[in-house]
Formats: structure tokens, sequence, C-alpha cells
């Protein structure tokens, strides 16, 4: 597979390529004191989920596609552009309908061959970037053959985003980031994107900035980081977003070296 770039206009390829937003867009005002705070630090990719997909039920499963009109709302007053995470046709059809310019399949998604073909089938003939979590467990041919389906149905614009795999263990991370399966993943396709989620890897604020700086290290194409006006109080995964300061303080600290690959 030979892939075309993920950028969109106007975003260099300076590295890290740099996502950043809330784990769910909750309100309105969320959404778009967010957006404001983290257009002002320079951020130029906006994420939020507007599906949630939990493990358990019960919890905030996301607003759904009113929360689209939030963000493109954001966008048309900071200039960002926009991303969500599609698990279904119908999360795909909303998304291209409220015109989100950049899509992510979610890591228990990812893990579905039949939710996977379904995205790939309803995106033939579309051109928008897709990045494919990977799935929830080590399997980097489960991996691949979700990144196959999508390229197969045409989709050339396409990246991966690492976010850890689970374990039972109780480790300091919330997801391993058993670092040689993306690095095997580039080994076979060079040209692949490979953007980290340290946020879900790490599921803690403090190891962040460690874990963004690995990805720089292994020459990572970018960074997808959670980040909330309040964090403190956000409906999902609290404990690991940051305040778009935050954020930008990580930014600044991390060192850039290039690496021999
Ligand atoms: C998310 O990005 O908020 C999310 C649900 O992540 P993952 O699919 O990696 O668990
Ligand atoms: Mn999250």
């Amino acid at each position: 597979m030979e892939f075309e770039s993920i950028l969109l206009p106007g975003i260099d390829d300076k590295r890290p390529l740099v996502i950043a937003g809330p784990c769910s867009a909750e309100t309105e005002e969320q959404v778009t004191a967010t957006a404001r705070q983290l257009a002002d630090n320079g951020v130029k990719i906006y994420r939020a989920g507007v599906w949630k997909p939990r493990t358990k039920p019960g919890g905030f499963e996301g607003i759904g596609s009113p929360a689209l009109g939030w963000m493109m709302q954001a966008k048309k007053e900071t200039g960002m552009y926009m991303s969500t995470e599609v698990a279904t046709e119908k999360h795909v059809y909303e998304s291209l309908k409220y015109g989100i310019d950049m899509l992510w399949i979610g890591a228990r998604t990812a893990a579905n061959p039949f939710a996977v073909q379904e995205i790939a089938d309803t995106l033939k003939g579309v051109d928008i970037p897709i990045l494919i979590k990977n799935p929830v467990n080590p399997d980097l041919e489960l991996w691949i053959g979700a990144l196959e389906r999508l390229y197969n149905a045409g989709i050339k614009r396409l990246g991966v985003i690492h976010r850890g795999f689970s374990t039972p263990d109780k480790t300091i991370y919330r997801n391993l980031p058993q670092w040689h399966i993306p690095i095997e993943l580039k080994r076979r396709y060079p040209t692949l994107p490979i953007i980290c989620d340290p946020s879900h890897i790490g599921g803690a604020r403090n190891l962040i900035a460690k874990i963004s700086q690995q990805a720089m290290d292994l020459n990572f194409s970018g960074l997808i980081i959670e980040s909330h006006c309040s964090p403190d109080e956000a409906w999902s995964d609290k404990a690991q977003q940051v305040t778009p300061d935050a954020l930008k303080e990580i930014l600044d600290n991390l060192v850039i070296r290039d690496t021999v690959q």
C-alpha cells in the first residue's frame, strides 16, 4: 500500500502534526471555549467525540449529530479543521453532511471487520483523510486489515493512531504502548503517517509529555491529545485531559530531533 498525504490545505508537514480537543463534545459552550483556547495556542485541527463507544452501558454516550453543528460553528469562528470518530454508516453520513474535515475510527471499532467494512463502503469515492486507531488488542494484522479495507475502497489519504493496547495487568499505563507494534507497522509501510495518542496510552495527565517525547524520538508524524477547557469537569476521560495552556507547554517543551528511520 502507498499512501497519500493526510495534510489539509494550509497545514505544513512539520512534526508533530497536532490534533487536539476534548474527549467528548459535551455542550456548545464547552466545544466553543475549548476551540477558542486551542486556536489561540496555535492548534489547527480540533478533535471531539460526538458518538462515544463506552465499555459499559450507563455512561455518557455522546451528544450525537447536534454536536457536529457546534463543531462547525467553532470551525467558522476559529478556522480550525474539525475531526470526529465514526463507528457506523450513519456516523459517516452525518459527519460528511455537516462538513467534518477528518474522521477517525476508534479502537473498539477497528477490532471489528464488519464495522470497518461498512465504514469503508460508505466512504467509497469520498476524498477525506481517515485515521485508524489500533484495535484494543495487540493484533498488528487486524490493524493492517482495517487499513486494507479502507485502502481497497479507494481511500488513500490514510494514517494510523497508536493509542496503546489493553492489558489485564495493573501498570502505570491505561493502555500499554508496546512500541514495537507501531514500529513494525512503519517498517512495512514507510509512507504511512503514524500519530501517537498519549492521552489514551497514559490515561493520566502527568504521562502525556513523556509519551509524546517518546513518539517524537521514534519519528512519529504527529500527536492527538485530549484537551478540555475544564478537564476536572469533563464527562469522559477526565484524568487524562489537559487544559489548552497545559497542552501548549507540553508541545513547546518537545525536543524534535531528526532521527534515523
Ligand atoms: C477517544 O479518542 O476518545 C476514544 C474513545 O479513544 P479509543 O478509541 O482509543 O479508546
Ligand atoms: Mn477519550
